[in-house]
């Protein structure tokens, strides 16, 4: 297993639209395992693979802190239920919190590493968690929820550094 860095805004790898995962393959494995333990080692609570350069379906996620976190392939969204506003942060963006409207339930399937069907209802930060992570998957960041004056002011502060 290895900790990875995690890549920042505006890295590129970041925009892209994360390929199928189609073979449980060692490789796939090791990845998992690197998503996980760097997910850890930076105390996030969700990771998707583009955030360490590998533009594949994988997302990573602590469901408790006891257990191993949850690794997932080819995740997705099939239904969505009610709305709610809370505030986000983001790996790949250190520092930014901004408060984004997303669903408050949601309906999540995705393959395990096992190569089984997967599927779990959640909630509140679960569910936000999953949203987030899946948005990276498809080359969206938190900032592209951002209101365009939010976003603009974004790029003006963030981007100075
Ligand atoms: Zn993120």
């Amino acid at each position: 297993m290895a900790i990875h860095s995690v890549r920042r805004y505006p890295d590129p790898v970041l925009r892209k639209v994360a390929e199928k995962v189609t073979d449980i393959t060692a490789d796939v494995c090791k990845l998992s395992e690197d998503m996980a333990e760097t997910m850890r080692a930076a105390r996030g609570i969700g990771l998707a693979a583009n955030q360490i350069g590998v533009a594949l379906r994988i997302i990573s996620l602590e469901l408790e802190r006891e257990a191993a976190p949850l690794v997932l392939l080819n995740p997705e969204i099939v239904e969505v239920a009610s709305e709610e506003t809370a505030e986000e942060g983001c790996l790949s963006l250190p520092d930014f919190y901004e408060t984004v409207k997303r669903a408050r339930q949601v309906l999540v399937k995705a393959i395990t590493l096992e190569g089984k069907e997967f599927s779990l209802e959640c909630e509140g930060l679960l569910a936000r968690a999953f949203q987030h992570e899946i948005d990276h998957l498809n080359g969206i960041l938190l900032v592209d929820h951002l209101s365009p004056v939010k976003r603009q002011l974004f790029r003006k502060e963030y981007m100075k550094e």
